[in-house]
């Protein structure tokens, strides 16, 4: 398999006040070259989690990982934090849903992506090497120049004056495309992302989205997003998981999560959607996300789903395969069982 990214028995669990919190559990993913993936999911699903765990920000207890997560071959977990270091920032691009915990206050945004358009991660030891050589000269001022035609791509307004900007100076869109800018600076292979914009207001998060979706249409760069709206990921991806209470419950080609719908929870999250059913929240999931530390047993969708009977409250759910690029985990889909349509889910 050369998959860019390939993430099998991912696992993710916190020791907590209230005792163990399984939140992620069972995820295999992988996204291929110049494929566009993304997670979908409610707010609390575990899609975060999942993404930090893959980058290896949850490297430390109370956080407890568990699984494989290749990159380009490379096993990531068993990196040294240096040689993690060098691939973040460089071959693995990062753009967080917080804008402003993501840039330091203290350096302008020329002198932090500056930093990363020379040494790769926008980490304290990347910028130590920047204060270390900030006379260097001409390779800076090269650097520089990388960090200006970036700016523009990203539609930043007035990229000379934002160049020598504090981040408390910018608006919180112009922090968010500053660092797209710096996720994109070292052309990464793997662009992960998560929520991007959806700390914004929703119009200037569809504009950042419309712009991320140029910049990745421009790229061959594989692209793992994360999001909680399935319209967004319609208009940015090839493939999508669907998570919820995390595990993955079903994934599909873009078009065949539209189509084809097989997980309950999918049908509901398309339901929700009032511009595709016509109807607004008609057939949306009632419920809320499942508490981790005493989630519920069997399926931990059964408490919100229209079809759940004993078994789906007593085992989990097993996995079905469609074909090579879709599978469903839910009993309905045993032994070919039927995919209920959405309208069915509706009328219940
Ligand atoms: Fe619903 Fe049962 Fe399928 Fe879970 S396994 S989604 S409860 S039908
Ligand atoms: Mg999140």
């Amino acid at each position: 398999d050369d998959a860019l990214l390939d993430v099998s028995g991912l696992s993710v669990g916190f020791e907590g006040f209230d005792g163990y919190a399984d939140v992620v559990g069972d995820v295999d993913l992988h996204v291929e070259r110049g494929e566009v993936v993304t997670i979908v999911g409610e707010t609390g699903c575990g899609k975060s989690v999942t993404t930090k765990a893959i980058t290896g920000l949850l490297d430390e207890p109370p956080a407890h990982v568990e699984g494989d997560v290749e990159f380009d071959g490379m096993d990531l977990r068993e990196l040294s934090e240096a040689e993690r270091e060098d691939l973040n920032g460089d071959r693995l691009g990062m753009v967080s849903q917080n804008p402003l915990s993501s840039l330091n206050p203290v350096f302008t945004v020329g002198e932090q992506l500056t930093d990363t358009a020379q040494f790769g991660g926008s980490d304290d030891a990347g910028l130590l090497s920047y204060l270390r050589r900030r006379h260097s000269g001409s390779e800076r001022a090269a650097a520089r120049e990388r960090v200006l035609e970036m700016l523009r791509e990203v539609q930043m307004p007035d990229p000379e004056a934002v160049i020598d900007s504090y981040p408390s100076e910018l608006s919180g869109g112009m922090r968010q495309r500053a660092l797209i800018a710096q996720a994109l600076l070292n052309e990464p292979d793997l662009l992960i992302a998560d929520e991007p914009g959806s700390a914004l207001d929703v119009t200037v998060h569809d504009r950042i989205l419309s712009l991320l979706t140029d910049v990745i249409a421009e790229r061959d760069m594989s692209v793992l997003m994360i999001t909680h709206n399935l319209g967004v990921a319609r208009q940015i991806s090839d493939r999508i998981y669907i998570m919820y209470g995390g595990r993955i419950v079903e994934s599909a080609p873009t078009e065949e999560i539209f189509t084809e719908a097989r997980h309950p929870y999918t049908q509901g999250l398309i339901a929700s959607i009032p511009r595709l059913s016509g109807e607004p929240m008609a057939g949306g999931i009632d419920g809320s996300v499942p508490e981790y530390t005493d989630p519920p047993s069997g399926c931990r969708f059964h408490p919100r789903c229209p079809y759940a009977d004993d078994d789906c409250r007593s085992a989990a759910p097993p996995r079905t395969d469609f074909g090579e690029e879709a599978h469903a985990v839910c009993v309905r889909h045993v032994d070919g069982g039927p995919t209920p349509t959405i309208a069915e889910t509706k009328r219940r």
